[in-house]
């Protein structure tokens, strides 16, 4: 490797921080730009106060999979002890319906051989009939066998009704899992990503499908390791840094912000795709991914906190609900010791977007009240809505690839890791490639 290698990483999300990493572990000088004051993206922490005392709360509840081999490998890297700082469950789903459908209850037998223990878990769960369960059965039986894989995308809820899945089982299994896993609502998710999911969930070892949730706030979990790993490496982190532009120079490139230049031999652009065109439109050579990512649609998601008094407690840290426009609610007691805290997650678009926070607030606590009455008036809440929080993972979506035409330039970013829909996975591997591109190349 050349000594005069110094990448320059545009965006400190998880997939800028990802690549810093693993470019700072071969020993390549890395320049991490954040737009933002602190680092993490969309996966970061929020202060907010209340009556002069100020909490931490996440941008967004994350739920994280134990298929999730590269993040785990970066938070293994960085030092971060797995059973510290993530709670291990084995896969279950407990939806807890308000309407008139049944309460929904699956759970992968912890006894059992895999993937015996999810066959069983499937044929036994509670809420659906005879018919619909081992329709569901064989369903599975022939994902596993065709390897996940369908010749031609569709929307999830056309190619679920042709696979014979009821109405019933879709609404109580399928729509939640589409929701918590692409954001996207089921009549335009893409059924081959939402199958990829699967395929690593429910097709890999048995640790791969359980739900591993952060016991701690997210920046505590990836950005502050994160940046102590590349700072005892000699990388450099400016925050605050919003870069204007990215332009092509003599050997390399040199990249504007704050009224500065800065130059470097490669560049990772590490941005959202939405913000992927303020920072190419000085490179001809990426016309082709900025055009890709002008026609993304985006989806929300809000996070509603209730904190109730702190010896309220739920049965499980985190439980669905049907019938209701609340989707999951998290009991951020059990996991990271908030006590009396709920978080509450809405993904995608509908009705809620049209209420005022309050109103929405409200609606969630009486929801909560009625599922659970043991959760009473909320002391405070607080309504973290993320407007674009992920690209709609819908059908046939076009995906940048990280190789551009503009040679030593990479493009990282969830949306650029296409077997994915946007989660801290795909954000990480897609950081992890683009960086190993830089070694081959360098090194060619
Ligand atoms: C509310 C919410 C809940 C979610 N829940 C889950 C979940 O449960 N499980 C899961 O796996 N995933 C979840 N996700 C998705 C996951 O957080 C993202 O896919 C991932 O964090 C994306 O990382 P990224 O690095 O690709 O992009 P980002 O996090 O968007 O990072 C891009 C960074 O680039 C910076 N930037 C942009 N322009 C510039 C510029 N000009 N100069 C310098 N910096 C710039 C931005 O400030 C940002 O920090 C959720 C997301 C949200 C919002």
């Amino acid at each position: 490797m050349s000594d005069t290698t110094h990448v320059g990483i545009i965006g400190g999300g998880l997939a800028g921080l990802a690549a810093a990493a693993t470019l700072a572990e071969k020993g390549i000088q890395t320049t991490v730009f954040e737009a933002g004051s602190q680092l993490g993206g969309r996966a970061r922490n929020v202060a907010v106060e209340f009556n002069s005392q100020v909490v931490q709360l996440d941008n967004g509840q994350h739920i994280l999979l134990g298929a999730y081999h590269e993040t785990l490998k970066l938070l293994k890297k960085i030092g971060v002890d797995e059973q510290d700082a993530l709670l291990r469950l084995p896969l279950t789903l407990n939806i807890k319906s308000l309407n008139h459908l049944p309460s929904f209850k699956f759970r992968a037998s912890n006894y059992l051989p895999f993937p015996l223990n999810q066959l069983f878990g499937f044929l036994f769960c509670k809420g659906l009939s005879l018919r619909e369960r081992t329709n569901l059965l064989h369903f599975m039986l022939n994902l596993k066998r065709s390897n996940f894989h369908i010749p031609t995308d569709k929307p999830l809820n056309d190619y679920l009704g042709a696979e014979r899945q009821s109405s019933n089982t879709i609404k109580l299994l399928w729509e939640p899992l589409c929701l918590a896993a692409l954001n996207t609502p089921i009549t335009v998710a893409s059924s081959k990503v939402f199958l990829n999911v699967l395929r690593d969930t429910f097709d890999g070892k048995k640790s791969d499908s359980q739900l591993l949730l952060p016991k701690q706030g997210l920046s505590d979990l990836f950005s502050k390791p994160i940046t102590h790993y590349l700072q005892s490496r000699n990388g450099t982190i400016l925050t605050g840094h919003r870069v204007k532009a990215v332009k092509a120079s003599e050997g390399g490139f040199t990249v504007q912000s704050k009224d500065q230049l800065f130059q470097f031999s490669h560049v990772i652009l590490a941005t959202s795709a939405l913000r992927l065109q303020d920072v190419a439109s000085q490179l001809p050579k990426l016309a082709g991914p900025v055009e890709t990512t002008k026609s993304y649609q985006y989806q929300p998601i809000y996070t509603i906190y209730l904190q109730y008094s702190t010896d309220t407690k739920l049965p499980h840290a985190m439980i669905g609900l049907a019938g209701t426009l609340s989707q999951w609610v998290f009991d951020r007691g059990i996991l990271c010791g908030q006590h009396g805290l709920m978080a509450v997650i809405i993904s995608a678009e509908g009705a809620h977007q049209n209420c005022s926070q309050d109103e929405l607030a409200l609606t969630v606590a009486s929801e909560l009240h009625q599922a659970f009455p043991v959760l009473k008036k909320p002391l405070w809440h607080q309504v973290i809505a993320e407007k674009r929080a992920t690209f709609s993972c819908q059908v046939d979506l076009a995906r940048p690839s990280h190789e551009t035409h503009q040679k030593n330039l990479y493009i990282a970013g969830d949306y650029t890791y296409a077997d994915y829909p946007a989660t801290i996975e795909g954000a990480v591997r897609s950081g992890v490639n683009a960086a190993n591109m830089i070694n081959r190349s360098s090194d060619d």
